[in-house]
């Protein structure tokens, strides 16, 4: 077996962290079988892992106080080289694959060959003497009895570390490495150090052999001396003191500790805001520890920058930060631990992705975290916090997880109509509803007081019915996927179709409403040409003479607005999702009315195109567009003032509003129409 491309750290990380694993599972072994014969137990009591490096011979030793092998183990799970695994991971990694990978092929002994040259075992199993088994990475080796200190039970191996790999002798390398990835490993690993101290002992004159001194003064020989001697003191230092709270049981757990371990894992200065402590047995095993924190990262959604979320464990043995396949993005405030018991060691994360374990972990720890929100709800103080601060993923969940969409939709807070300063539910909403309403109606807008002071929701507010007021860009995405609740249509009140329940009375006056406008409708449509799509009565207007409505699955005006301030959008997209505007005139609007009449009179009036245009332009603003041209309707509008204060057209006011305005008056139209 010889192993020669290596780069340092990886190589000592992936060989203690295989190392102190294998220590562990002898651990495992030796404590598993006491618990039906304690007597195993007698020949060590104490069950720990130590490693102490040896400078001056450069070998740093692993001990485990485990079950230890026999001779026959030695050569069936050590010895025999051409074991498929050790095969197969000489086939991989000649065909290019990552050595840290070793942990896979069942041969995560071998990774001592990465640090060291020579490697010797010294084991005591309980059913047989102590041996020593010995290999320099060749191949060969050797096996026999071993006359040296008596290990009681348990493994020693020395590794004789290669020319290159000597700094990992070095107290704080083997620190570093331990507590990062064998932090929570359940045996103490200890660091044997040895330092040279300088010590004061106290010695008498006599002791010395100097007879000279003896004889000038015998006094003196009983006198005694201070002296500075310099001796080899040897510490014994726990490096895994974190013992893994997740390997407890959760009624054994104050919520103290909870706090606390969420704060060295976190770094967060104040306690969790929830936490799910729970195990999965069966096919699977795993466990697992989930923290919601109080407060969302100022940096939440850059997505960009790695944070610690779930740190992933195999059987205490830590193996990556971070792990993205165990949580869905939306998720991603959720802070723990997944320790599981079948995922492969040196699992990598582009294996990870495949994963079918790995898979059932996601599904668990998402139900779990569902849970985990479910309960924060039950507390509606806690609840406005947790709102507060991750509402938006929420949301996001909503729009990103099918499979979870109406669990999500549970979680969903919004103001609306009739919540006042507080945010509603939509299961509450419902409690609400009149028995004739059958939709839950929202609309989406810039701001709230731009939605509160909608013209879109005067007809439901007159009909008594509640409207969900959505103010943030991420709302039309979570609503546009949610599609309905508990079996109610989601209906948008500033798209097209909304269809209001009717008594027969009112469907009655309605048709003839706009039947009587239809000669105002066509006279419209004809003078706003493309700018809108059809022009029809409404039916949800009470106070405004007309607003803009989109297409049922177009974009809404907040929608635009999102995606024009979008810096890398698709403009292709834009022009077909957006185009399609309804304009909806209020039959019992007085400025309608008198329009109307206009029409009859003369549809060719300009006076009627100049005015259309005014209530188009000013109708984009109600519906929450935005203007294309500001400064055509500015010139609307101030012609419209010079009018209501008699000014004449052709004064100095008016020279610099448009200069198109004095060539119309040439030909004798009328003062408002003339800008188009
Ligand atoms: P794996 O651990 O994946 O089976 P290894 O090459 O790491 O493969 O180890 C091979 C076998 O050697 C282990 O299954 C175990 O039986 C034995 N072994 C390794 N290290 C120790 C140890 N410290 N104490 C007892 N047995 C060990």
């Amino acid at each position: 077996m010889i192993l020669t491309v290596c780069i340092p750290f990886p190589c000592l990380l992936s060989s203690l962290r295989e190392l102190i694993s294998n220590a562990s599972d002898a651990l495992d072994k030796v404590r598993y079988s006491a618990l039906t014969d304690p007597s195993v137990l007698e020949t060590e009591k104490d069950l720990y892992i130590r490693i102490t490096p040896d400078k001056e011979n450069k070998i740093l030793s692993i001990r485990d106080t485990g079950i230890g092998m026999t001779k026959a183990d030695l050569v069936n799970n050590i010895g025999t080289i051409a074991k498929s695994g050790t095969k197969g991971f000489m086939e991989a990694l000649s065909s290019g694959a990552d050595i840290s990978m070793i942990g896979q092929f069942g041969v995560g002994f071998y990774s001592a060959y990465l640090v060291a040259d020579k490697v010797q075992i010294i084991t005591k199993n309980n059913d047989d003497e102590q041996y020593i088994w010995e290999s320099a990475a060749g191949g060969t080796f050797t096996i026999s009895p071993d006359n040296g200190p008596s290990l009681g039970r348990g493994t020693e191996l020395r590794l004789h570390l290669k020319e290159d790999q000597t700094e990992y002798l070095e107290e704080k390398k083997i620190k570093d490495i331990v507590k990062k990835h064998s932090e929570f490993i359940s045996y103490p690993i200890q660091l044997v150090t040895t330092k040279e101290v300088e010590k004061e002992v106290e010695e008498e004159e006599e002791a010395k052999d100097d007879k000279i001194e003896e004889v000038e003064d015998e006094d003196a020989s009983k006198k005694k001396e201070k002296k500075k001697v310099k001796e080899m003191q040897t510490s014994n230092e726990e490096l895994n003191k974190t013992k893994p709270l997740w390997t407890r049981a959760p009624q054994d757990i104050n919520n103290e500790e909870y706090g606390a371990f969420y704060k060295s894992l976190t770094n967060d200065w104040e306690d969790h805001l929830a936490v799910k402590h729970f195990s999965v047995e069966g096919q699977l095993e795993f466990k697992a520890l989930l923290f919601i924190p109080k407060r969302a990262p100022f940096d939440l959604f850059e997505t960009k920058k790695k944070r610690n979320n779930i740190k992933l464990y195999v059987r205490r043995v830590f193996i990556m930060d971070d792990c993205e396949d165990i949580i869905p993005e939306y998720l991603n405030f959720v802070k723990g631990v997944v320790d599981s018991e079948d995922l492969p060691l040196n699992i990598s994360r582009e294996t990870l992705q495949q994963n079918k374990i790995l898979k059932v972990i996601r599904k668990n720890v998402v139900k779990r975290t569902m849970e985990m929100i479910s309960e924060i709800a039950e507390d509606k103080e806690q609840y406005v916090k947790f709102w507060e601060a991750f509402g938006k993923n929420i949301k996001l969940g909503v729009h990103e997880d099918s499979t979870h969409r109406n669990k999500l939709a549970e979680f969903l807070r919004f103001p609306s109509t009739k919540s006042g300063d507080e945010l509603t539910s939509l299961k509450d909403y419902i409690t609400r509803m009149p028995e004739v309403q059958k939709s839950i109606y929202y609309l989406t807008a810039e701001s709230l007081v731009a939605a509160k002071t909608s013209p879109f929701i005067e007809r439901l507010k007159a009909k008594g019915y509640e409207v969900l007021l959505m103010c943030e860009p991420i709302d039309e995405y979570c609503v546009t996927n949610l599609k309905e609740f508990e079996g109610k249509k989601l209906v948008s009140v500033s798209k097209e179709g909304l269809e209001l329940e009717e008594t027969e009375e009112e469907k009655k006056a309605a048709e003839e409403q706009a039947k009587s406008l239809e000669g105002l409708c066509s006279t419209v449509k004809e003078i706003l040409g493309d700018k809108v799509e059809k022009v029809v009565v409404s039916k949800r207007i009470v106070g405004s003479p007309c607003v803009l409505v989109t297409g049922q699955f177009g974009w809404s005006a907040q929608m635009e607005r999102v995606m024009k301030a979008q810096a890398l959008r698709d403009s292709s997209m834009s022009s077909y999702m957006a185009s399609k505007k309804t304009m909806e005139i209020n039959p019992s609007n007085a400025i309608i009315k008198e329009l109307a009449a206009k029409v009859a009179q003369d549809a060719q009036d300009p006076t009627v195109k100049d005015l259309t245009n005014l209530l188009y332009e000013t109708s984009l603003l109600t519906s929450g567009f935005s203007l294309d041209e500001p400064q055509t309707f500015a010139s609307r509008l101030y012609k419209l003032i010079s009018l209501g204060l008699s000014i004449d057209d052709t004064s100095d006011a008016l020279d610099s509003v448009e200069d198109s305005t004095k060539a119309e008056e040439v030909t004798g139209e009328s003062a408002m129409e003339s800008i188009d």
